[in-house]
């Protein structure tokens, strides 16, 4: 029987492992498909306060990691978390085939990419569709030629800022005139030389799939309706997150997008289940905002179980 599952190792999750650990809880950690979470796909962090050369975001999470097992924290590489029985207490995680019961349990999930949703960007995945810059950026494929990267938030220009290493010339294509980005991250992607901002467009269909390979994206102009296609090598689609809850749907409350909401602190309505970064935030959505939310989560579940005599 464990006292604390925490399932996810994002800034959250790990915070959460690393104040359990200490509060000799011994949690068990599950890590999601994305061992670290969406820090380990992002260039240098350089938001996140101690750290003011920045920090690689891999290395972030790594550290995070150690920091938790060196208190006793048990990090187990997670395929599938295929069930979630939170009908009563001990809770039963159904994780990769095998049953695991639980006292307390903390959700950091996280969110992952959205899609277009377009039919052509699902054939063209990892053939030239991309949601990672860090990642993917370096494939030669991409190297001096014209790239396209969708979207007007923060992740949109440090996906195009990122690309200005590799590419000749970066198409910021967003369905507005305006970014939705911070002012210091539009500044520096609007007055780099290699991005250009295409406004008000939207991307209808992104090319060739017959050559199964892109070679450009069909644009909407969303003002005057008008078509046109821009050839490039590869789209980076940057328009934000969906958060990871749909096996918890019915049983923990969650909003219309997904993002579970906590009734009091990071306490779900179900009493020992406990919420903590990006699968219930949809505001701040920050490494340091997660880390804080999962320290808050670990020190919700000791105070249960405390309240319950363990
Ligand atoms: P975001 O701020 O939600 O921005 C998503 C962007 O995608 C918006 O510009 C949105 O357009 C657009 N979009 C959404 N759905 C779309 C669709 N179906 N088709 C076309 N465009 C669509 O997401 P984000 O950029 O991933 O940022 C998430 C959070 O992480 C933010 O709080 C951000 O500050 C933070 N972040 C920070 C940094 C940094 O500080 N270096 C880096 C990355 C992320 P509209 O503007 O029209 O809504």
């Amino acid at each position: 029987m464990e006292k604390v599952v925490i399932i996810g190792t994002g800034c959250a999750g790990l915070t959460a492992a690393i104040y359990a650990a200490r509060s000799n809880l011994l949690p068990l950690v599950f890590t999601g498909v994305m061992p670290g979470g969406l820090l380990t796909t992002t260039s240098t962090v350089e938001n996140y306060p101690g750290f003011p050369e920045g920090v690689d975001g891999y290395e972030l999470m790594t550290r995070m990691q150690k920091q938790a097992e060196r208190f006793g924290a048990r990090v187990k590489l997670l395929q599938s978390l295929e069930a979630a029985d939170l009908s009563k207490r001990p809770f039963v995680l159904t994780v990769d085939g095998a049953k695991v019961e639980t006292q307390t349990v903390i959700i950091a999930t996280g969110a992952s990419h959205r899609r277009l949703g377009l039919e052509s960007e699902r054939l063209l995945e990892k053939k030239g569709v991309t949601y990672c810059a860090t990642c993917d950026g370096a494939w030669p494929v991409f190297r001096n030629q014209p790239l396209v990267v969708v979207g007007g938030g923060d992740s949109a220009c440090e996906e195009a800022l990122y690309l200005t290493r590799f590419a000749s010339v970066i198409y910021l294509v967003h369905r507005r005139d305006s970014l939705r980005a911070s002012k210091i991250m539009a500044q520096r992607a609007l007055s780099h030389e290699k991005i250009k901002p295409v406004w008000d467009s939207a991307v209808t269909e992104i090319l060739d799939c017959k050559l199964d390979k892109v070679t450009g994206v069909r644009l909407k102009h969303l003002k005057t309706g008008a078509e046109s296609v821009l050839p490039c090598a590869g789209v980076f689609v940057a328009i934000g997150h969906v958060p990871n809850t749909g096996l918890f749907k019915g049983v923990l409350e969650m909003d219309v997008n997904g993002y579970l909401l906590p009734r009091k602190g990071t306490a779900t309505n179900v009493p020992g289940v406990f919420v903590a970064g990006d699968c219930a935030d949809h505001i701040y959505r920050q490494a340091v905002t997660a880390a804080g939310s999962g320290c808050a989560a670990a020190i919700d579940a000791e105070r249960f179980l405390a309240a319950q005599g363990n």
